[in-house]
């Protein structure tokens, strides 16, 4: 546990600044990504120096297919997520209370020297929602750089612009996933809401990290023509027409479970889509 950046102390606890839901918890209370909880005026990152998740992985199954290809990264992940999309395919990890998850104690010390031990080029924050255990990510980054190794994000995107800015210096390559291009969407099934996603990813495409990003395709729900041609134009009147751009097809999961996979059809028209507004690198996943 450690305590946390990004909070300003209030009559009865704390509000946090990490990210645009800027919870006010009370004294004894913890935020909506279940990961910061307040004591006795102060906050505190609960997962701290505690990854649920380790493991080494190819980079193009971040996925990342133009940083770095055929490389390994190590990633790791603790629990939290500041969105509750209905159809997690990770919930077991991110839905859930730390306690409820078993988990190591790494020092970004030690997971520095594993990488290093085992000859990956990078380390990779993913699988839960990295931001709500900023600290961690921050302290590792800082010392992966200074080892020469590089930084992956793989994220939802929704943080406040500050932590997002501190940590940009340290940061070479990033996933984030839209969920849809509809905030009704994001507000309803992710508790979320889809501004600020925008805006932080042209943040990172103009500070220089490399950017891919990923939309999964909800069967019924954000694979429309409409929604998908929407994301494909944002992007390139963004000037991200060269970012490469990841269909992802859905399977059941979470309290999604009677919606049925995405129809291979509905991928590969979205990628005819993409094509034909002007994106470069379409990629179709899960397929
Ligand atoms: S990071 Fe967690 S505690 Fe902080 S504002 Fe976001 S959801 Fe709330």
């Amino acid at each position: 546990m450690k305590e946390a950046r990004f909070y300003t102390p209030t009559e009865d606890g704390a509000e946090c600044r990490l990210c645009p839901h800027r919870c006010r918890i009370k004294d004894g209370g913890r935020g909506l990504c279940r990961s910061r909880e307040c004591r006795n005026g102060k906050l505190y990152a609960l997962s701290y120096g505690k990854p649920c998740a380790l493991a080494i992985d190819p980079v193009e199954k971040k996925p990342l297919n133009h940083f770095m290809p055929g490389t390994h990264c190590l990633s790791l992940s603790c629990t939290g997520c500041n969105l509750s999309c209905r159809w997690c395919q990770n919930s077991d990890i991110s839905q859930v209370e730390p306690e409820q998850v078993e988990s190591g104690e790494w020092s970004p010390e030690e997971l520095v020297n594993a990488a290093r031990r085992n000859g990956l080029p990078s380390i990779a924050y993913t699988y839960t929602e990295p931001f709500t255990w900023w600290e961690y990510m921050f302290d590792i980054a800082v010392l992966a750089r200074e080892k020469g190794l590089k930084n992956i994000l793989v994220s939802a995107g929704y943080v406040e612009k500050e932590p997002l800015h501190e940590l940009l210096p340290y940061l070479d390559a990033a996933n984030i996933d839209i969920k849809a291009m509809d905030d009704a969407i994001y507000r309803k099934y992710c508790g979320a809401s889809l501004a600020p996603v925008l805006e932080n990813i042209l943040m990172m495409h103009e500070a220089g990290v490399h950017v891919e990003i990923t939309n999964l395709l909800v069967t019924d729900l954000n694979d429309s023509e409409p929604q998908v041609s929407a994301l494909c134009r944002w992007m390139v009147d963004g000037g991200l027409q060269d970012v490469p751009l990841h269909f992802s097809r859905f399977f059941p999961r979470h309290r999604f479970t009677d919606v049925g996979p995405t129809p291979k059809s509905t991928l590969l028209k979205a990628r005819d889509i993409a094509y034909s507004l002007g994106l470069k690198t379409i990629h179709l996943g899960n397929i």
